[in-house]
């Protein structure tokens, strides 16, 4: 074996050690959406893949075949850890190999696509392996801003016609101004009426273009009358709202504070967070610790949220503390060690401050985040027991420090 060969198996070994299927397409994705979140990620290392090959996949198949299958556990098309991130189903090959992947071995499997997922074909799919194949289809928008944000994307006819079968576990689609999401829901519920409504905004990035992320922010304006609108219409499909980290920290402000209540932090004790959740603390546990508030300086913009913090955003805020305890959440990128989402690892972060001591705060992970906080991620949480509740009103109001 070549060293390029055995240095590709070390990066599909990495990817499948996090439960990916390093399938690629050995460029940068060609779609070239205008709200991509891999349009720059100079942030993260990661390695040029080449085009995968028949022998690659057998590679990854029988690797993956070592792992055990776990209940409840899916297996992700694409690497995104160390891999660019793009719509496989672009590969010409990525429809035999989901193929055989069902058929040689017993695990789940998750994708996300645009849509280039040919409709009988992964409809046909799913009709054979039910209940084992999870079809997130990122419609995006089928109102007037498509043409915008994804020119070279699938049509809308093809997007619908994706959608009308047993495929597609959930649909994700956002608001962009008045009447976009709420018409996109009606829409996408005529066809489909089983299928996951996943709702929200897209959040402004630096290096998002200007009119991208200014449609972007329209789309926040009109967040609580969209899905007002949507509320009314008492459509049969489950209805989830999840890409506003300020929603779900208020409506799981309970849970937040039990968790921290459990850290047992002393008043003079510092601990790093985003806006989100110093929100919460600020006004609900006021002068318990120190809250240091991070912002998401890395990704820029509108992000705020805890687990996409990295070390360098922490590094910029830190004074004169000789403690800081930082939420594990935010080293929780591989499954291996203790990694930011930039890769930067939590050693390498320590021994730039040789005279600061860290903790990590291990009940605050990715567990709580992805699994316990999406319990109140419905539209009815976030229109009865959010837009309807005064005591939100006084948590946008708490300001962050500069
Ligand atoms: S298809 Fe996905 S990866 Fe490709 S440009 Fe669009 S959002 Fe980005």
């Amino acid at each position: 074996m070549s060293q390029d060969t055995a240095q590709l198996y070390d990066i599909f070994r990495r990817e499948i050690n996090d439960r990916k299927i390093p399938i690629s397409l050995g460029k940068t994705c060609p779609v070239k959406c205008a709200f991509c979140y891999e349009k720059d990620i100079s942030y993260r290392e990661t390695y040029p893949v080449p085009l995968t090959t028949q022998e690659h996949w057998e590679f990854i198949l029988s690797e993956v075949k070592k792992h055990p299958t776990k209940k409840g556990e899916s297996w992700i098309i694409g690497g995104n850890e160390y891999m660019e991130w793009t719509d496989l189903f672009l590969h010409p090959k990525a429809m035999y190999w989901l193929e055989e992947f069902l058929d040689t071995t017993d695990k789940d499997v998750i994708f996300f696509t645009v849509g280039y997922a040919e409709p009988e074909r992964i409809n046909r799919l799913a009709e054979k392996y039910p209940g084992r194949i999870n079809f997130e289809l990122s419609v995006i928008t089928l109102s007037e801003p498509r043409k915008k944000l994804m020119p070279h994307a699938p049509s809308v006819a093809q997007v619908c016609k994706v959608l009308d079968g047993p495929a597609v576990t959930s649909a994700n689609f956002y608001s962009f101004g008045p009447n976009t999401m709420s018409e996109d829901a009606q829409t996408i519920s005529r066809i489909n009426p089983n299928v996951l409504l996943w709702m929200g905004c897209l959040t402004a990035l630096k290096y998002i273009d200007d009119d991208t992320c200014a449609l972007m922010r329209r789309g926040r304006d009109s967040l609580a009358d969209e899905a007002k609108k949507i509320y009314q219409a008492e459509l049969p499909n489950t209805q989830m709202i999840h890409t506003e980290s300020y929603i779900t920290a208020f409506l799981n402000r309970k849970r937040i504070l039990n968790v921290f209540d459990g850290c047992e932090l002393e008043k003079g004790d510092t601990v790093a967070m985003a806006g989100n959740v110093y929100r919460v603390l600020k006004l609900f546990r006021r002068n318990r610790a120190k809250y240091l508030y991070v912002p998401n300086a890395t990704l820029g913009g509108d992000s705020d949220c805890s687990t996409l913090l990295t070390f360098r955003d922490v590094a910029q805020r830190l004074t004169n503390e000789t403690m800081v305890y930082l939420p594990k959440v935010i080293m929780e990128r591989s499954s291996s060690d203790y990694r930011d989402i930039s890769g930067e690892s939590f050693e390498e972060f320590k021994e730039q401050f040789p005279r600061k001591r860290f903790r990590i705060l291990h009940k605050i992970n990715s567990h709580l985040s992805n699994k316990k906080l999406y319990e109140k991620g419905y539209l009815k949480n976030y229109v009865e027991d959010y837009l309807n509740e005064p005591l939100a009103r006084k948590f946008e109001a708490v300001a962050l420090p500069n």
